[in-house]
């Protein structure tokens, strides 16, 4: 909490119009300024929890920044593809869901420097006394991009143009659903997206992916139930099949395998975003190295890392409800330094929704991250109801983001040591 040099910049805090951030220490003698980079599930839970702390107290000076200034809830992207929704139902202005004590930054980072403990970008140059990166993954194809364009429900162009195609298809004609890499956001949703267009096109769906069996990763029982339900649906599973060219006719792995299709519904790379990956907190993979259970960067304790962006250094899938368990557990260390606020809670829920009857994948990811074994899975059985579950849980999303205890307190979660719901 050195004394530092004045700094103006303007953003849309919640309260108060027109923000005005500077350098200099923000109040009274101890107060820490927390700066939370991005705005999606990790990052606003992140800085609502740390405002929470805020609100109770703690002399926290809490900002957060996003290029989109809007936060947005991706699961939904895939009932924009399937015509059950439209995108403006999965976003709203990041200012309207960030708490009274958070101020709210609309800007690009584009340069993290730990040493000096200061990030810049369109915004000018800020000092943080503690940084929370929660930049997510950087989601496209860069110049590698499909013949036929991205269809995909993992960006929102990607749903609007699948979309268009879905109405093009014709019984019978062939189709290619698969990632283009092993890191993607929740990893079940591209079999049930797969068991889902082959039911609503009646076309021939193939379905590639690098594991040799679906969801091989999370156990025997998951693994059968999603190979019946692929069986159900009529899609054809090739594993092992690694993408290593797509052409405007035909899909070829790394193996020589060629799939040829009419459409093809690929999940486009996962990189990680370039602020990160041109940083010194990026390790080779260009990803950040992300200690297990402080959840900071190992060189940088001043470093918090959650959320997609530290699923590859967890070993953990990519998902929003583990973003936001992460978040908590973030929030409550930072607020409250020296304190032993126990193990995050690394439980993820991923749904399934083949088009009849939905059901979730409950993954704790505690293994992999500590390094003690693979993640604890289970399938929960496939019933109409968890159709409206998953329903109810993009509703109230963003109400929850707010509350604190986003999209998980309907969940009868195990309990975990030191993770704490109660705050007000
Ligand atoms: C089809 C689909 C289905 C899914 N289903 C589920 C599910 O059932 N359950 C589940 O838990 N998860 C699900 N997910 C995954 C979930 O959406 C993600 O894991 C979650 O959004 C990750 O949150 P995050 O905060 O880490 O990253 P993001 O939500 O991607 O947020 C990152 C934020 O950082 C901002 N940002 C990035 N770079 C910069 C920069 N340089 N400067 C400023 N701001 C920047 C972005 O604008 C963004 O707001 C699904 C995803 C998809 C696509």
């Amino acid at each position: 909490m050195a004394s530092r040099s004045a700094w103006q910049g303007r953003g849309s805090g919640r309260a108060g119009g027109p923000l005005a951030i500077t350098r200099e220490r923000p109040g009274p003698a101890m107060t820490r300024r927390v700066v939370v980079l991005g705005a999606g599930a990790a990052g606003l839970a992140a800085a609502n929890g740390l405002g929470m702390h805020a609100g109770a107290g703690a002399e926290l000076e809490v900002v957060l920044i996003d290029r989109s200034g809007e936060h947005v809830f991706a699961p939904g992207f895939a009932a924009v593809l399937f015509g059950d929704a439209e995108p403006g139902a999965f976003r709203r202005p990041v200012s309207d869901l960030a708490r009274p004590q958070v101020r709210v930054l609309a800007g690009e980072v584009t340069r993290l420097d730990p040493r000096a403990s200061a990030v810049s970008g369109s915004f000018g140059e800020l000092a943080y006394d503690h940084l929370v990166v929660a930049l997510g993954a950087d989601v496209g194809w860069r110049g590698d991009s499909p013949p036929g364009g991205d269809l995909a429900p993992w960006t929102l162009e990607g749903a609007l143009a699948g979309r268009e195609e879905l109405r093009r298809i014709r019984p019978g004609a062939r189709v290619v659903v698969g990632p283009a890499g092993l890191a993607y956001r929740c990893p079940p949703a591209v079999f049930d997206l797969a068991a889902r267009i082959s039911r609503v096109t009646r076309a021939r769906v193939d379905l590639v992916h690098p594991w040799p069996a679906p969801l091989a990763p999370f156990g025997r029982g998951p693994s059968a139930a999603f190979t019946a339900m692929l069986a159900e649906a009529g899609v054809g599973f090739h594993g092992g099949f690694t993408i290593a060219q797509v052409t405007g006719d035909r899909v070829t792995s790394s193996g020589g395998a060629v799939l040829p299709y009419d459409a093809a519904f690929l999940v486009p790379p996962h990189h990680p975003p370039a602020a990160i990956a041109g940083s010194p907190l990026a390790g080779p993979s260009g990803w950040p190295a992300v200690s297990y259970p402080a959840l900071t960067h190992p060189a940088h304790q001043d470093v918090t890392i959650i959320g997609d962006i530290a699923a590859p250094a967890l070993r953990a899938g990519m998902a929003g409800t583990l973003a936001v368990f992460q978040a908590s557990h973030a929030a409550d260390r930072i607020a409250a330094p020296g304190s032993q606020p126990g193990d995050p809670q690394m439980a993820a829920i991923c749904f399934a929704d083949p088009g009849d009857a939905a059901s979730f994948l409950y993954c704790d990811f505690t293994g992999p991250a500590a390094g003690t074994g693979p993640p604890k899975c289970v399938l929960m059985p496939p019933l109409r109801y968890f159709r409206q579950a998953k329903q109810l849980f993009a509703r109230e999303w963003f109400t929850s983001m707010l509350t604190g205890d986003a999209g998980t307190a309907w969940l009868p979660l195990p309990a975990q040591p030191g993770a704490s719901r109660e705050r007000q």
